[in-house]
C-alpha cells in the first residue's frame, strides 16, 4: 500500500530576491498564486515568509494575515505554516504574526551559525515563541539544524512548553550546520525515534541537495520539503519555473519509493491538526 507523503512547499524564505530568479514571489498576492500552483501540484503544507516592499525579509503581521487569507480561499485545506524565523528581529516582533492563528508555525530550538550570521535563539526566544504557540493552539514545527535540537525539544515538552507528538524537520546542507549525508540523516531519525518515538518528520535539502534529500526522506518514511526557498534550480543551473514545478519534481519521485502526496486532510490527520471543514474559515 503507498503511504502518503506531506509535501511542504516553502514558497518565498529569506534569501532569494527577484534578481536571482523571476520565480520567487515576494507580493501578497503573488505568493498566494505561486502557493496555489503548488498546491495543484501535490504540496499539503504552505510555509510561508514575508517581504517588505523592498523585498527585505519581514515579519509584519499584515502581510502574514492577506497570504493566509489568499490560500484559505484558493487552497481549500491547505495547511498554513508561518515562519518565526526572522533572522537578525527581536522574539516579540518575530511572535506578532501568530495571533493571525496558522495551522503550523516553525520553531527553531537552539542557536547555529548561516554561511553569513549567526541565527541566534535563545532560550529566552525558544521559550517565548513557544509559550505563544501553545497558548494559540497553533502545532509548532521543530525545525532541526543540529543534533542538540532534538534534545532541547525533549526539554521543551518536559517543561510544558510543547504537547507531544511533535513534527521535525531536518534541515540539511546549511553552511554552518547539518550537513546533506545521509548517514547524518538515519542519525537524526534514530534519535528523534528513540526520545520521540511519537514523532513525525521531514526533512529538506539547502540548495542542490534539495531532490537528493527528497529521495532519502522518501525512502524513509519521512515527510518532504521543497520550494524556491531552499532551492531557486530545476536541474544544474537551470532556474526553476516555479514552486509548482519544484513540488511536480518530488511528486514524480515518490511512485519509486510507494510513495504519493497526501491530501491536505490525510497530512493534518498526520500531524494531528484539527481538519478544517473544506471552504469553512479553519478557525471558526
Ligand atoms: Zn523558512
Amino acid at each position: 500500500m503507498t503511504t502518503p507523503v506531506i509535501i511542504t512547499v516553502a514558497i518565498t524564505g529569506s534569501v532569494p530576491r527577484k534578481k536571482d530568479t523571476p520565480a520567487i514571489p515576494v507580493e501578497p498576492d503573488e505568493q498566494v498564486e505561486s502557493t496555489h500552483q503548488a498546491f495543484e501540484a501535490g504540496a499539503s503544507i504552505a510555509h510561508i515568509h514575508v517581504r517588505d516592499e523592498h523585498e527585505n525579509p519581514s515579519s509584519d503581521p499584515g502581510r502574514f494575515r492577506r497570504v493566509q487569507e489568499g490560500i484559505r480561499r484558493h487552497c481549500p485545506g491547505m495547511i498554513v505554516q508561518f515562519s518565526t524565523g526572522g533572522r537578525g528581529r527581536r522574539h516579540e516582533e518575530r511572535g506578532a504574526p501568530l495571533v493571525h492563528l496558522p495551522d503550523m508555525a516553525s520553531l527553531t530550538t537552539g542557536s547555529t551559525n548561516f554561511a553569513t550570521m549567526v541565527y541566534e535563539n535563545s532560550w529566552e526566544v525558544v521559550d517565548g515563541l513557544a509559550r505563544q504557540m501553545l497558548t494559540f493552539g497553533i502545532k509548532p514545527e521543530i525545525e532541526v539544524f543540529d543534533l542538540a535540537m532534538i534534545y532541547n525539544t525533549v526539554d521543551l515538552i518536559e517543561r510544558g512548553l510543547l504537547t507531544r507528538p511533535v513534527h521535525a524537520q531536518f534541515v540539511l546542507g546549511n553552511r554552518g550546520a547539518l550537513p546533506a549525508s545521509e548517514p547524518v540523516l538515519d542519525l537524526l531519525v534514530a534519535e528523534l525515534r528513540r526520545v520521540l518515538p511519537d514523532a513525525t518528520w521531514g526533512a529538506l535539502g539547502i540548495g542542490r541537495h534539495q531532490l537528493t534529500v527528497n529521495r532519502w526522506a522518501l525512502a524513509r518514511g519521512g515527510h518532504a520539503r521543497t520550494g524556491l526557498e531552499d532551492n531557486i534550480y530545476s536541474s544544474y543551473k537551470i532556474l526553476a519555473k516555479s514552486n509548482a514545478e519544484l513540488v511536480g519534481l518530488c511528486v514524480d519521485l515518490c511512485p519509486e519509493y510507494d510513495r504519493r502526496p497526501a491530501t491536505p486532510a490525510e497530512a493534518a490527520s498526520i500531524l494531528g491538526l484539527r481538519i478544517p471543514a473544506i471552504g469553512a474559515a479553519a478557525h471558526a
